[in-house]
């Protein structure tokens, strides 16, 4: 299977023709809890579902392929899935994007410092920055890239080279990015995390997160964490993922075309300070992200003209793009992220982040024309 084009993989990596019943579309198994053999024992593999399910495990191998990994653990939801990386590498100093989602940044303050370890927040888009944060008891950097939501690029492939000889484990939130557009192992990181929540579920209705590894131990790891913490993903959900990963591919092409038109269109508009994309050559990361991203995704954010009223205004002008928290749907979002993430905030107060949606392009820029046409005078 991994000879196979990513298209080709999100349909058919994981899943196969059900042999009873011949069964196109993969059963969904309900049941929690399966049959043990006369002996006692488990043959065919499944036993309870906190160990293991198999609608988990082909969307375990569907992730899996699509980033180049050697095995996958899904979760209830991204949070779950990033508290489990942070637990798997043990106590020690944690060096994580400064800019990350503020739900990591919160987990990282308040849950994983409390059980001993010590974090620097750093900006990670800076080479130098990173070298001079790594300590010798640091076990774990923590990228996000693109980061969220000021969208800065983090070098993966710059900063494995930093890592490798240390033993320290170079992990990734490729939420904003997809499997689509950034395959971090390949750029030579050890973990990969998703939350499933936004680009793999596509459609606002499922909660997930997902693991992906290459070294057997940390999956392990992973894995045990999982089983004993317990946010297994519903049998219903991850059935649900695996449907949606199928036309992954087009959406994730058609959100990146439609959100690098509304960046170019944002940039050239009087109501406009500036445009956060890292798909635009105005972007301070631009050189980076062309190197290790086939496409730059579809969240940005822009900074409007007049401060946090003029922001505020903006949006509750946008028809199509509902007020509303989240990314990675097919439905166009705006959100003023300063007021979401409270005081300790990295967004600008003028800053509103889209999740740009599978809307036609002509309808999304004439909505943003709209709502910005009476800030511009
Ligand atoms: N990582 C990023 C980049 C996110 O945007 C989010 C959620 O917004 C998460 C992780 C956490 O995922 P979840 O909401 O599925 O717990």
């Amino acid at each position: 299977m991994d000879k196979h084009k990513t298209e080709t993989l999100a349909i058919h990596a994981g899943r196969q023709v059900d042999p009873e019943t011949g069964a196109v579309s993969p059963p969904l198994y309900l049941s929690t809890t399966f049959e043990r053999d006369a002996d006692g024992g488990y043959s065919t593999g499944y036993e309870y579902i906190r160990d293991r399910h198999p609608n988990r495990d082909m969307l375990e191998r569907t992730v899996t392929a699509l980033e180049y990994g050697t095995g996958a653990v899904a979760f209830s939801s991204g949070t779950a899935a990033t508290l489990a990386v942070f637990h798997a590498v043990g106590r020690g100093h944690i060096v994580a994007t400064h800019d990350a989602y503020h739900g990591t940044l919160h987990q990282l303050k308040e849950l994983v410092t409390g059980w001993g370890s010590e974090i620097s927040f750093v900006a990670t888009s800076s080479i130098d920055a990173v070298a001079a944060a790594l300590r010798d008891d640091t076990r774990l950097l923590w990228l996000e890239t693109p980061s969220n939501p000021l969208l800065r690029i983090s070098d993966i492939a710059a900063l494995r080279e930093l890592t490798a000889s240390r033993n320290i484990v170079l992990a990734v939130d490729n939420t904003v990015a997809s499997p689509i557009h950034q395959q971090p192992l390949n750029h030579g990181a050890d973990v990969v995390m998703h939350s499933s929540t936004k680009y793999l579920g596509g459609h606002s209705d499922v909660a997930g997160g997902i693991v992906v590894a290459r070294d057997q131990a940390l999956l392990d790891a992973v894995g045990h964490y999982l089983v004993r913490a317990g946010a297994v993903p519903s049998a219903f959900d991850c059935w649900l993922l695996q449907r949606s990963i199928a036309t992954l591919p087009l959406r994730a092409r058609l959100h990146a075309s439609n959100a690098l038109a509304v960046a170019r269109f944002l940039e050239q508009h009087a109501a406009v300070e500036a445009v956060d994309y890292p798909g635009l050559s105005s972007h301070p990361d631009h050189a980076t992200a062309m190197k290790q991203m086939s496409a730059c995704g579809g969240v940005l954010s822009f900074r409007v003209n007049g401060g946090k009223e003029a922001a505020m205004q903006a949006a509750a002008r946008l028809r199509l793009f509902i007020r509303a928290t989240s990314l990675g749907g097919v439905e166009s979002l705006v959100e003023h992220r300063a007021s979401i993430e409270g005081p300790d905030s990295h967004a600008p107060q003028n800053l509103l982040r889209l999740s740009v949606g599978l809307e036609h392009i002509d309808d999304l820029l004439a909505d943003l024309d709209q709502a910005l046409h009476a800030t511009a005078r």
